[in-house]
């Protein structure tokens, strides 16, 4: 091949592992003196060098470099979890302290109403450089944001702390007959990609489960009650299914994304 051709095959690698990862980019250009370094030849030499050095980077020295951007891992409890292990494999779980109370807060107090909703976190932040995006959440950029899934049944009405799609996203639970329909106005008001989600399921799962509205009330009001939060966003129509009532709730606006597969809580 081409050497030019080359240089333009490794910088797009660099720059899509940049954008997934954060860190990815720059471990694969590690992984290639890692490998000229080691006078063995052996199959998948590369890709091995890139797993070793990319793990170390991910549970070793990445959480102590964030200190230094005052970023930190969302920390678990029995009822907060991720909703998919990639989101901590790909370094998409990065909070400021303050997240981390906050969230720890919520969790005790559906702990305390003896609640069975899990608060099953999506994407939040990278962990290095305020001001770079998690794409494609341009606004999560400064620690201060996490989405979180909304809250399923089964038909027994039963929750169950599972997805519908893969990737926690894109799987929308729609306006019914009557209800405000923020899809069809924002598409008609020139914003087609309004509902682009639709496009990051990697596939649709768990097609039995159902939303379910007493579990996702609890979770929105748990979140809104707590005076660390700023905004929250949920499709007009789920509020006004769910009578929620209190102000921090908003719609997002028709620039952004719809808010039907999941919730994105802001911290102040
Ligand atoms: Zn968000």
């Amino acid at each position: 091949m081409k050497r030019h051709w080359k240089i333009v095959i490794h910088a797009i690698v660099f720059i899509t592992l940049t954008l997934l990862t954060q860190i990815g980019g720059v471990v694969y250009l590690m992984s290639f003196v890692f490998c000229g370094r080691i006078k063995y030849s052996f199959p998948l030499k590369g890709l091995a060098a890139f797993l070793v050095i990319y793990c170390l980077g991910t549970f070793v020295t990445t959480p102590m470099l964030a200190k230094l951007f005052y970023r930190e891992r969302i920390e678990h409890h029995e009822n907060l979890r991720p909703a998919n292990y990639m989101t901590i494999l790909m370094n998409r779980n990065y909070v400021r302290p303050e997240v981390n109370e906050y969230l720890g807060a919520v969790s005790e107090q559906l702990k305390a109403q003896d609640s069975k909703v899990c608060m099953r976190y999506l994407d939040a932040c990278f962990p290095l450089i305020d001001g770079f995006p998690l794409l494609p959440h341009l606004s999560h950029s400064d620690g201060k944001k996490v989405d979180l899934s909304l809250v399923y049944e089964n038909n027994q009405g039963e929750i169950i702390n599972s997805s519908k799609s893969v990737s926690g996203y894109g799987v929308f639970e729609g306006p019914r007959f009557g209800e405000v329909n923020q899809n069809k106005a924002c598409q008609t008001a020139g914003f087609s990609l309004y509902d682009s989600p639709k496009y990051l399921t990697l596939g649709s799962i768990n097609d039995e489960l159902r939303f379910s509205e007493k579990g996702t009330k609890q979770l929105m009001d748990a979140l809104t009650q707590n005076d660390a939060v700023d905004k929250v966003f949920l499709e007009p129509h789920l509020k006004e299914r769910l009578r929620l009532q209190n102000k921090k709730i908003r719609f997002q606006g028709c620039h952004s994304v719809r808010h039907d597969d999941h919730i994105h809580v802001q911290v102040k």
